[in-house]
């Protein structure tokens, strides 16, 4: 039986998935026995119609906004990560149970050049994509700072997660740290109010240089302004897009076993762009 592979969301309509996992599974040999689509589904109905998926010949979903949450609440199982981060990404069906998995966080890790072992890293942004960054970096071994535009969340999630938050009345060192993670939504086109609000995110551009890392999860059909100035100042910048394609891929390994085609996921995700806002994955 063909094996049915889908992202859950609400809006989807302009998902990049299927354009990146339909190239994966063509590339690996896969394309007539396995296939991906966007399924747009709202609160209300996630629950029944991930229920129904198995008994439609589907093997596993990704899920994405609003619905990371429900997807970890009604798994039969959870991985450590997304137990820890309290929120899942990745769905697999398999002998009447479901299993939950969070690649957004393995995916963020992938994109990485190196293990943050030892880093010092300020991650901006408090957020659930922030939840899974943060929680990847503590525990491979980085120091993590928070920021977040309302202190208190930043607070929290550092309780929650070992990290420590930048306090309301203090501005990070740029300099002083090796990895920089802009996990909120300034820069994320219309939905972040575009390039101007970088001035609302504590980044010193003229701090930034040749030993920083900088990882911006915001990404769009033209470069963020933060990546632009990052790069302008030498540093090693990696966007959202390459940190999409990885929670891709991890999520294909899991529900394929086999290794993803990462250079063809991400062309795919690149030409699959559309001129309006669109979801994560
Ligand atoms: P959430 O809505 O959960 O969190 C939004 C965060 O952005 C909060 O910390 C919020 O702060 C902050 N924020 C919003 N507006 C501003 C502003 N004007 N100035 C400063 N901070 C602001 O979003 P997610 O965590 O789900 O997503 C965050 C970003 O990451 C989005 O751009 C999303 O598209 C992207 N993303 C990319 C992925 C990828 O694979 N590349 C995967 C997942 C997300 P406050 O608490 O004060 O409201």
């Amino acid at each position: 039986m063909r094996r049915r592979l889908a992202v859950l969301g609400q809006p989807i309509s302009h998902s990049r998935s299927p354009a990146m996992h339909t190239a994966a599974l063509a590339e690996l040999g896969l394309g007539n026995d396995w296939s991906y689509e966007a399924i747009e589904v709202s609160s209300q109905e996630f629950e029944a119609r991930v229920r129904a998926m198995p008994g439609e010949g589907f093997a596993g979903a990704n899920v994405t906004v609003p619905h990371k949450l429900a997807a970890l609440e009604l798994a039969d199982d959870a991985s450590k990560a997304a137990h820890s981060i309290g929120a899942a990404n990745t769905l697999s069906f398999d002998g009447g149970r479901i299993a939950a998995d969070n690649t957004d966080a393995s995916g963020f890790l992938d994109a990485l050049p190196g293990r943050p072992s030892g880093s010092e890293a300020l991650v901006l942004g408090a957020g659930g994509s922030a939840r899974a960054v943060v929680w990847a970096l503590v525990t491979n071994g980085a120091e993590v700072r928070i920021w977040n535009r309302t202190p208190e969340r930043a607070a929290r999630l550092a309780g929650e997660l070992g990290a420590a938050a930048v306090g309301p009345s203090e501005r990070p060192r740029t300099a002083s740290f090796d990895l920089i993670v802009n996990a909120t939504t300034v820069g994320m086109g219309a939905a972040g109010g575009g390039a101007a609000s970088l001035k609302s995110l504590p980044i010193d551009a003229d701090s930034l240089g040749e030993r920083h890392q900088l990882v911006d999860l915001a990404y769009g059909p033209a470069e963020t302004e933060l990546t632009r100035v990052a790069r302008s100042r030498g540093a090693t910048v990696i966007d959202g897009l390459e940190v999409l394609v990885r929670q891709g891929a991890a999520s294909l390994r899991i529900w394929t076993g086999q290794d993803p085609p990462i250079e063809t996921m991400r062309r795919a995700a690149t030409s699959a762009w559309q001129p309006t806002s669109a979801p994560d994955t």
